[in-house]
C-alpha cells in the first residue's frame, strides 16, 4: 500500500503576497518533499469542490460572500489575517475538493476497513473557518467538510478529527460540538489565537482538548497529548483525519511550542497505534511558518503514515 497524495501546482497561483506568513513557499517546500522523498507513492488531483459542498458546512451568504469578494486585480482582506487575490477562489475550491476527494477515492478502491493513507497537501489551511466567518488565513473548513460528507456513507458512524495544529481548530470544534459521531481532538497552545480550546470546552462529550502553556517542550507534550486525547478517548471509528499542521515546531514564527522533527512521527503513531486499525486516514494540512520545520515536520508524518499502510 502507498500514500495516496491529493495536490496539484494550482495552490501556486493563491497569491498572499512575499510578507505573509501562509504563502507560497509552504507549498514549494511541500511539494519539494514529495518530490524528493515520496515520488513513488501515489498522487491524484484534487477537483473543484461545488456550491453544494460547501453548504454541508457553510451558510449560502457566507459563500456567496466569498465568492463575489475575489478581487480582479490586488488583493482583497476578508479579514486582517485571511488574504485573497484573483486566483485563490481555485485553491480553495480544489482544497475543500481534494479532502473530498480523498474520501471518494477510499470508496472507489473499497478501502472502507483498510489501513490506508491519503494526505492533501493544499493551502490555505481551513480548521478556523467558522460556518459564516472566515478567520486564521482560511475561508472553508476543509476538514469538516470532508468529514461530513464522509457520515452520509452508511458505513461511517463514527469519525476521530485530530488536530495537533499549534493553533485551537475552533471552525471544528464549533462545527460538531453537539455531533456525537465526530470526536474532536485538538492539542495546542492556550491561552493563544483563536481565543477557545480550553479544557472545559467538550462539547456533548465528545471534544477533548489539550491545552498547551507556552514554551511547552516535547517531553511535556507527549504526556499532556497521552493524559488528555489519548487515555481519555476509548471509542471505535470507521475514519480518522488529521488536521495536520506543523506550526508547534520550535522553529515556527508564530507561536511558542518547542515540538521537535520527531514528535510529528510520534503523535501520528500513538493516534494510529490506539484507533486504527483497518482505519481510513486522510490527513489534511493546516498550519506550519517556518520551512524547515513544515518540511521536517511533514516528513515525520508521513513516515507514520507509511509505517501504517505497511502491511495492508
Ligand atoms: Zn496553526
Amino acid at each position: 500500500m502507498k500514500i495516496n497524495f491529493i495536490t496539484d501546482d494550482e495552490y501556486l497561483n493563491h497569491d498572499t503576497g512575499p510578507s505573509h506568513p501562509e504563502n507560497i513557499e509552504r507549498y514549494k517546500v511541500v511539494k519539494s518533499l514529495l518530490d524528493n522523498s515520496y515520488s513513488n507513492h501515489n498522487f491524484i488531483k484534487p477537483r473543484a469542490a461545488t456550491i453544494e459542498e460547501l453548504s454541508l458546512v457553510h451558510d449560502k451568504e457566507y459563500i456567496n460572500h466569498i465568492l463575489n469578494s475575489i478581487p480582479l486585480d490586488g488583493y482583497f482582506y476578508f479579514d486582517p489575517d485571511t488574504i485573497c487575490s484573483p486566483n485563490s477562489l481555485k485553491s480553495y475550491l480544489f482544497a475543500v475538493g481534494g479532502s473530498i476527494l480523498a474520501f471518494e477515492d477510499i470508496l472507489n478502491n473499497n478501502y472502507l476497513k483498510k489501513n490506508c493513507s491519503y494526505f492533501c497537501a493544499h493551502r490555505p489551511p481551513g480548521h478556523h473557518a467558522e460556518i459564516s466567518k472566515s478567520m486564521g488565513f482560511g475561508v472553508f473548513n476543509n476538514v469538516a467538510i470532508s468529514a461530513v460528507n464522509a457520515l452520509k456513507h452508511p458505513q461511517v458512524n463514527k469519525i476521530l478529527i485530530v488536530d495537533f495544529d499549534v493553533h485551537h481548530g475552533n471552525g471544528t470544534q464549533h462545527f460538531f460540538e453537539n455531533n456525537p459521531n465526530v470526536i474532536y481532538a485538538s492539542s495546542h497552545q492556550f491561552p493563544y489565537y483563536p481565543g477557545s480550546g480550553d479544557l472545559n470546552e467538550t462539547g456533548c462529550g465528545n471534544i477533548f482538548n489539550c491545552p498547551l502553556d507556552a514554551n511547552t517542550s516535547s517531553k511535556d507534550f507527549r504526556l499532556m497529548f497521552e493524559m488528555n486525547i489519548i487515555s481519555k478517548i476509548n471509542d471505535n471509528f470507521d475514519l480518522i483525519y488529521f488536521s495536520a499542521g506543523f506550526d508547534a515546531h520550535h522553529k515556527d514564527p508564530l507561536a511558542s511550542i518547542n515540538l521537535i522533527d520527531e514528535d510529528f512521527y510520534w503523535v501520528t503513531d500513538i493516534v494510529l497505534n490506539k484507533f486504527g486499525g483497518q482505519v481510513p486516514v486522510i490527513s489534511v494540512l493546516e498550519g506550519g511558518y517556518d520551512m524547515e520545520g513544515l518540511k521536517n515536520g511533514l516528513n515525520n508524518h508521513l513516515m507514520a503514515l507509511s509505517e501504517y499502510i505497511k502491511n495492508e
